[in-house]
């Protein structure tokens, strides 16, 4: 048997982290398997999908480094389909013509919530003859669901589930107006679509006992189901805005890795022992729906920003500078004045500074923003804390400048000959004046090693820098 899991998202609104997660797991098992991963957009919403969503899940799930296989199945152009299969019901016995009226719907409602209990189609239509319909309305389908006896699913993740087919009404199939229901639709189009395998959020696991009944109905085979847990925030509490829950492409434009998003999503829910870094190869090597918890994950910002800073540390530095380009227009204003394209001599600088950039920064977005010493404009904009550093220490870099033009051969270590001469000679300590000077160069309080930066800046620039801090100040 050939494994085919699909991932069914509704296009109505951005491709959310659990959404992305489930696109991830399903792509994993796939791929353990030598599977296929399939795509179906869950479109019959018409009032609420948008071509905007459907674009946004497809380039998130691309951006996870995530593809599928065949076509794109939208589900609303199979809707012919549905309404054949709810026929054949009809015909096999298996499901009748509700005439039901809203108002009896209402009284039906009203009678469970008297009786504290969910609404329950009472099946009055079950056994009635056609014939006996009202004027002028439409039906709607329904399923002759199993009344007695229990509908059971052996999940591979809940384990065996049990429900009591007295407590399952007849759903609905077809709408009056002959649009199929999603649970219909799922159904069919997972079996149309040869789906072994349907790994989705455990949300669907009610969901799940009713497209068993509808299966059986039609005397199709059930896939094989794995609901794995939603994902909570750190507290425990569902997740919401605050604890991470965004769109896929929000991780992008924050600055996070695919690499890296990939990597904690895998691990959210999923483990393999206690390892925590795992190549797409291991990840999938090493997948298994067994070793999926049944508790609720819980999103942490903080590994996700280790694991990210990991995955920039390891990166080659061209990649990681051309992630940054690729980042720019991404960003919400543009503070740093870059545009959306490096130019060719910042672009050589920044690779040069890269390897003491990426040690600190757990994002592209951090690192952009450290390097901004390296496209700074003049005079550059101090933060607050160079800005003190600098009036508190502005007076100890007067006569630095000079010293500096005076060297022919300009370097990390003939830079740093001068500025430990010049801390000497003025009775300070290196810090005292390597702390200010930082902050006229790079307008920030940290930055990579300060000589490095003195020597990937060059001369002129140093030098300008330094001199646009220092034209007023009286020496110490
Ligand atoms: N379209 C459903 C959703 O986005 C998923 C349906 C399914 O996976 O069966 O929640």
């Amino acid at each position: 048997m050939t494994v085919v899991t699909r991932f069914a998202p509704s296009p109505t609104g951005f491709l959310h982290i659990g959404g992305g997660r489930t696109a991830l797991f399903n792509w994993l098992y796939a791929k353990r398997h030598g599977g296929k991963m399939l795509l179906r957009i869950e479109d019959t919403d018409r009032e609420r999908s948008t071509d905007a969503a459907i674009a946004a899940i497809l380039d998130g799930i691309k951006w996870l480094g995530l593809d599928w296989d065949r076509d794109v199945v939208y589900q609303f152009s199979r809707a012919a389909r549905h309404r054949e299969v709810a026929e054949s019901l009809l015909a096999k016995g298996r499901a009748y013509y509700c005439y039901a009226s809203q108002q009896e719907l209402e009284e039906m409602r009203e009678t469970a919530r008297k009786e504290g209990r969910p609404l329950r189609y009472d099946g009055r239509w079950r056994d009635r003859d056609p014939s006996e319909a009202p004027e002028g309305v439409k039906p709607v389908i329904r399923l002759k669901a199993p009344t007695e006896g229990e509908t059971v699913v052996e999940d591979e993740v809940q384990g065996r589930v049990v429900w009591q087919n007295k407590d399952l009404d007849d759903l609905v199939l077809l709408r009056s107006d002959g649009t199929p229901t999603y649970m219909l639709a799922v159904v069919v189009d997972d079996h149309d679509m040869d789906v072994t395998h349907v790994i989705r959020g455990d949300d669907h696991l009610t969901n799940a006992a009713r497209q068993t009944q509808i299966y059986q109905a039609l005397g199709w085979g059930v896939p094989k189901m794995a609901h794995i847990p939603l994902i909570h925030g750190p507290d425990g509490a569902k997740l919401s805005k605050r604890h991470g829950a965004l769109g896929v492409e929000a991780y992008r434009s924050m600055g996070y890795l695919p690499e890296a998003l990939r990597n904690y999503l895998v691990r959210l829910g999923w483990s393999h022992g206690d390892q925590e870094i795992f190549s797409t190869q291991e990840m999938i090597d090493a997948f298994d729906l067994g070793s999926i918890g049944r508790s609720p994950a819980r999103f942490d910002f903080a590994k996700l920003e280790n694991l990210n800073g990991h995955y920039m540390r390891q990166a080659d530095d061209e990649q990681l500078v051309q992630a940054l380009e690729d980042l720019l227009p991404e960003l919400d204003k543009d503070e740093h004045h870059l545009g959306r394209t490096l130019k060719p001599a910042l672009r050589q600088k920044l690779i040069a500074a890269m390897p003491g950039l990426k040690e600190r920064a757990k994002t592209l977005v951090e690192l952009l923003d450290s390097a901004y010493y390296l496209y700074a404009q003049r005079p550059l904009h101090l933060d607050e804390k160079a800005a003190s550093l600098l009036a508190d220490g502005r007076s100890r870099l007067v006569g630095v400048a000079e010293k500096l033009e005076a060297l022919s051969d300009w370097s990390a270590q003939s830079v740093e000959a001068v500025v430990r001469e010049h801390a000497e000679a003025i009775g300070a300590k290196l810090g005292q004046v390597a702390q200010p000077l930082r902050a006229a160069l790079t307008g920030r309080a940290t930055s990579p090693g300060l000589f490095d930066v003195m020597a990937v800046l060059g001369k002129d620039e140093t030098l300008l820098r330094l001199r646009d801090q220092t034209k007023d100040a009286p020496a110490a």
